[in-house]
């Protein structure tokens, strides 16, 4: 790596929901930010105003917040190097595109979609191996190389629509180091004359972001791979301005693949398979349409930025629940991979049980707690804290809580009939009837004392474990779900507990 301060840019354009891949694009650019002691810069790549989203910006700003990547340079926070949006930096490609002109590098074209459309058909009828606008075409197209200097200036100054091509070199070997890739080698002649100043006087991806990168001083550009194939261009757009020397380094992250390994992850195989692929939920807003969020279906932002640091690298150890701290400081884009990184939703799921079970009770009280007030259910915190400490291991999500313990806050409604017809023997209620008076005698009811009271009943009675603790529980829980059965009868109480049995020796009837 060369000395230069590192400034990394992520640089999304807003024309929809931000995918997971490009907050992982995000994310590494952080980590790589913060390992140098570098800047993150965010810029708003929104030139094309056709693709342009409603809400796409803040939308975008707002995924990064929650995951806790902390913007140096932005149109939040202003910089040195800003505007950050590039709809706002309109005059600076105006005056770029006319100076690679100058330079001989580039040139007007007036071609209408009709004559474009009209070499291409010409092309493709020829058979021809050339299929676009390149050093070879352009010479029978209406551009400023075939054009006189008077015809141009005229057609310009006459409001004639025009786009400014770039002149691609003929048969150029061009040969680039990416950190991540390797050496990048393309022939000239595979490329074409590509616009990269359009006729509503606005600049393209290409120019805009070379043009942008050069001003903000970015020292490295962390992108995706889907990037890479305008990497030559962008190398020879460098050279063209003569900015070579100060040209950023290159790291294209490989592809997210779906879950089979087989094609770029989309929000198809979220669908199918049940899993968001954007970090918030978005609801479109032209078709209303609303898609789910890692957020919103209960994701911890630690958990979902350690899945995302783990596609495509690994700090090298056996190691996978890292904190960002920890991230930061193990970050290196030399370790990242090449190939494409399988997503794994059933490992993201173990990644959110890891974090919630790493919190605390009383925070995850508290988060219960919403979810009841919710409900209507008023419940002490102490009470809510040791139902967490009973479920916390059971559970990927703060969600899957009432699941797991509706029953410490309402009597069964009903009973599980299939439980019923294979638990509740003929001689149930009376064993119950019975244990149930050996409880009401117990004066401390706690966990030692009632597996001790029980255990002596099994053996007086000469009974298995499970002709008891079954029915048993059918009675507390209404079914044969939930934690241990001494857990549950030490955190209901004895009143309740006995309350419970009584209600189930009273209505559990066979069918
Ligand atoms: N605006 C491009 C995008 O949407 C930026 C690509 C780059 O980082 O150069 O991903």
């Amino acid at each position: 790596m060369n000395n230069r301060k590192v400034r990394v840019r992520f640089a999304p354009s807003p024309t929809g929901p931000l995918h997971m891949g490009g907050v992982r694009t995000a994310l590494f650019n952080y980590l790589f930010a913060r390992k140098n002691n570098g800047s993150f810069i965010l810029r708003i790549e929104d030139t094309d105003q056709s693709r342009y989203v409603q809400g796409a910006e803040d939308y975008i700003i707002e995924s990064l917040k929650w995951c806790g990547i902390n913007i140096d340079e932005g149109i939040e926070e202003g910089g040195a190097y800003g505007p950050y949006r590039q709809s706002d930096r309109k005059e600076i490609y105006k005056e770029f595109a006319e100076r690679l002109i100058e330079l001989g590098n580039a040139y007007y074209a007036f071609d209408t979609a009709e004559e474009l459309e009209e070499m291409r058909n010409k092309l493709k009828a020829e058979k021809s191996s050339i299929q676009q606008y390149n050093a070879i075409t352009r010479r029978s197209m209406r551009n400023s190389f075939t054009l006189s200097v008077e015809e141009t200036t005229k057609l310009i100054d006459s409001d004639t629509p025009f786009v400014i091509r770039f002149k691609m070199p003929e048969n150029e070997e061009v040969i680039v180091e990416d950190i991540i890739r390797g050496t990048v080698k393309v022939n000239t002649n595979q490329l074409d004359d590509k616009v990269l100043f359009k006729s509503d006087g606005m600049p393209t991806y290409h120019l805009a972001n070379i043009v942008d990168d050069h001003l903000m001083k970015i020292s490295h550009v962390i992108r995706g791979e889907e990037w890479l194939p305008s990497l030559p261009l962008h190398v020879l757009l460098y050279r063209s301005f003569g900015w070579e020397k100060t040209m950023p380094e290159f790291a294209h992250l490989p592809l997210l693949l779906k879950p089979n390994g087989k094609g770029k992850l989309s929000k198809r195989d979220g669908d199918a398979l049940g899993f968001p692929v954007f970090p918030l939920e978005w609801t479109d807003p032209k078709t209303g349409e609303v898609s789910n969020g890692y957020r919103e279906d209960g994701y911890f932002p630690e958990a979902f930025v350690n899945i995302l640091a783990l596609l495509g690298w690994n700090p090298g150890t056996e190691k996978e629940i890292l904190s960002l701290r920890e991230l930061t400081s193990s970050f290196d884009l030399i370790k990242v991979h090449k190939a494409g990184a399988k997503f794994d939703h059933e490992k993201a799921k173990w990644f959110n049980h890891q974090y919630l079970a790493g919190k605390s009770d009383q925070k995850l009280a508290r988060l219960y707690q919403t979810i009841l007030k919710e409900k209507g259910i008023t419940s002490d915190d102490s009470f809510v804290i040791n139902v967490v400490k009973l479920i916390k291991e059971r559970v990927n999500f703060v969600s899957e809580f009432w699941e797991q313990s509706f029953f410490f806050f309402q009597k069964p409604g009903e009973y599980d009939p299939k439980v019923v017809k294979k638990r509740w023997k003929e001689n149930t209620p009376e064993l119950l009837s019975e244990l149930k008076k050996q409880l009401d005698v117990l004066e401390i009811f706690n966990h030692d004392n009632l597996e001790k009271t029980i255990q002596d009943f099994l053996e007086e009675k000469e009974l298995g474990m499970g002709q008891v603790m079954n029915p048993l529980r059918l009675t507390l829980v209404g079914g044969g779900i939930g934690p241990g059965v001494l857990d549950i009868v030490e955190l209901l109480g004895k009143q309740e507990t006995l309350d419970r049995i009584q209600a189930g020796i009273d209505n559990i009837k066979k069918e």
